[in-house]
């Protein structure tokens, strides 16, 4: 994925590496409800892990070996090499060696104390004859003392007052008191630790998309969003969630969710073809664009009330992007938009 190197950049200073490897071992493995199981991670290493705050959404890449092979040297191909050539040095390795890199969410990190660990929670997306992505299958089976390498934020790069923000968190709300959160089983984990660290005048709604109603799992939030877990069962994936968004955030009008005032429709944003590209619309990404051309840019995001982030499969994703920026008119620096992955297709890499 394009956004590995895009993190492997190094601070203003050029000292020190935005993203180390971490090669760590599960240290604990835990059923948490129908199809999620947390595995926690731990090792010496990650004492170097972490980001200047809460986690929030923070993506981190995890390379699985192959069956019965060592996990690939990752940290030896960091070493010594420009901030992104480890990652074509490891896409150069023979399939068996190379495994499969996938990208999950820190749950939860403890990384401060005498054991560092963190918290992933594998969303367990298997056939009824077990037989998922690498990634799924891996958790499904994993034990304490499996092994893997985890690609995440170096700590000390963002304490240092020259560090840029570190690219692995999306979640931006800028000024904002009502926000929206929308998303399937695979947001589930940003979702939580998103609510979780919210202060107490936010406001909102956030909606939870998981396959059974036994996947339905405790959140603690100081904030006033309003959680609605949906359980999916035999519907069509991401339908019970576009119904719940259409009607918390109506047309014409979203007056009631943003305080902003009315909105009667935008532009259709230009279309994403999923099946080549990464449905992936940030304010951050569309603030970069539009300083680097000559479109007018409008507010800057993070200046108005309204905020949202969605994630979860592309196609989904991209109907709530239509849905909210031309039906609805929000403004699309105002909303995250987040394939987390796409039917039918493994994550690329
Ligand atoms: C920023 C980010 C954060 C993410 N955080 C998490 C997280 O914390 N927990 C989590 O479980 N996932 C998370 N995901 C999604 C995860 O990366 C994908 O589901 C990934 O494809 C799983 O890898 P795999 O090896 O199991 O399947 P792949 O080899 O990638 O895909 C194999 C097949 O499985 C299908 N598939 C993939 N994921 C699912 C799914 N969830 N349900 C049904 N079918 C699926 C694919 O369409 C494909 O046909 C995140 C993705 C991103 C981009």
């Amino acid at each position: 994925m394009t956004d590995v190197t895009r993190t492997a950049r190094r601070t203003a200073a050029d000292t020190e590496p935005m993203v180390l490897a971490f090669d760590v071992v599960v240290t604990a493995v835990q059923h948490l409800t129908a199809n999620f199981r947390r595995i926690t991670f731990g090792g010496a290493c990650l004492e170097a892990f972490g980001v200047a705050g809460d986690t929030l959404d923070l993506r981190i890449k995890i390379v699985i070996p192959s069956a019965g092979r060592p996990c690939p040297d990752i940290a030896g191909m960091m070493a010594g090499g420009a901030a992104s050539s480890w990652y074509q040095r490891w896409l150069g390795l023979d399939a068996e060696d190379r495994g499969a890199m996938r990208t999950y969410t820190v749950r939860d990190s403890r990384c401060a104390g005498p054991r560092p660990e963190i918290d992933v929670d594998f969303v367990l997306h298997l056939d009824g004859e077990g037989r998922g992505g690498p990634a799924s299958e891996w958790a499904a089976a994993a034990r304490p003392g499996d092994r893997v390498c985890i690609i995440g934020p170096n700590s000390s790069a963002a304490q240092c007052t020259t560090a840029g923000a570190y690219g692995g968190i999306e979640w931006s709300p800028g000024l904002a008191q009502h926000v929206l959160l929308a998303g399937d089983e695979t947001a589930v984990p940003a979702i939580s630790a998103i609510l979780e660290a919210l202060p107490a005048d936010i406001g909102g709604h956030a909606f939870l998309e998981v396959p059974d109603g036994q996947d339905i799992q405790h959140i603690g939030t100081r904030s006033s969003v309003g959680i609605t877990w949906l359980a999916r069962g035999q519907r069509p994936h991401g339908e019970l969630l576009e119904a719940a968004v259409r009607d918390a955030v109506r047309v014409p009008g979203w007056v009631s969710l943003s305080g902003a005032g009315a909105a009667s429709g935008g532009r259709e944003p230009e279309d994403v073809d999923i099946d080549r590209t990464i449905l992936w619309e940030t304010p951050q990404l569309l603030e970069a664009a539009i300083v680097q051309s000559t479109v007018n840019p409008g507010r800057p995001s993070g200046t108005q009330p309204f905020y949202a982030w969605i994630a979860g499969e592309a196609a989904v994703v991209r109907g709530l992007r239509r849905y909210l920026v031309r039906d609805v008119g929000v403004d699309r620096k105002q909303v995250a938009f987040m394939g987390y992955w796409r039917k039918g297709r493994a994550e690329l890499a």
